[in-house]
């Protein structure tokens, strides 16, 4: 089996290709190892192997592999599905919200993010994909959301992302997410400061890299597929 040190090397040329493709710099693509389901030794290895910003699902699990890597300087980004319960710890441990669809959550994250820490960087997250997926705020709703967060005093909007349904059509992938980065474009036309796209993961980073993808969020490719949910968590 391909240790992580070498599947991160083959993501990074991965990343490198479809940018070059897509005439883009390399190093405007920002790969976001995600671990939801891998021990926090696993995470070791990839900080070992160069790899600084991670993602993760689960609140809490998060937060107990965060401990156990305290000594670390690692950047942390959730990209699951935020409750309200668990905003505090959200907005106390990480360092980006990829996931804000409610404007409920986003004043909750900025009440509760802790004075000595940066604001908290957040994206909304959008439903591109229409009825194959719940997830995300309807693209004629982004706007005011968007307007909403970006008035909030500790939140700092970035940009947008979202999870297109799987898909093997390439023409249909990059559709979906030249349509996130047409809405994003439209935003900033109306004067958010937007520089962030979170689009792209193990099976289609490069349709999404050849529309505009600032930051791609790549688990399987790296770490193999997720763990039984049973084997890791509490
Ligand atoms: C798990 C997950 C990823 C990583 O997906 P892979 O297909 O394993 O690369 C990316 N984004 C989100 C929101 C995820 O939950």
């Amino acid at each position: 089996m391909a240790t992580i040190a070498a599947n991160l090397q083959a993501v990074r040329a991965r990343i490198a290709r479809a940018a070059a493709a897509a005439g883009r710099d390399p190093a405007s693509v920002t790969l976001v190892a995600v671990t939801k389901t891998h021990a926090a030794a696993r995470v070791r290895e990839a900080h070992a192997a160069g790899q600084r910003a991670f993602g993760e699902s689960y609140v809490q699990e998060a937060a107990a592999k965060m401990d156990a890597l305290a000594g670390l300087a690692l950047e942390w980004h959730l990209v699951g599905p935020l409750q309200a319960n668990k905003t505090r710890l959200a907005a106390e441990r990480f360092a980006w919200v990829h996931t804000l669809e409610r404007e409920r959550i986003a004043r909750r994250l900025s009440a509760q993010r802790p004075g000595a820490l940066a604001p908290l960087n957040v994206l909304v997250q959008v439903n591109v994909s229409g009825e194959s997926s719940k997830s995300g705020v309807a693209p004629r709703d982004a706007a005011a959301l968007a307007r909403a967060v970006a008035a909030l005093p500790r939140l700092r909007l970035r940009g947008l992302m979202a999870i297109p349904e799987p898909s093997a059509d390439v023409a249909l992938q990059r559709a979906r997410f030249r349509s996130l980065r047409e809405l994003c474009a439209q935003l900033a036309a109306e004067g958010l400061a937007l520089d962030t796209l979170s689009m792209g993961m193990s099976g289609d980073m490069e349709a999404a890299i050849a529309e505009g993808a600032t930051l791609v969020r790549i688990g399987t490719a790296i770490f193999g597929a997720p763990q039984e949910a049973s084997a890791v968590l509490p």
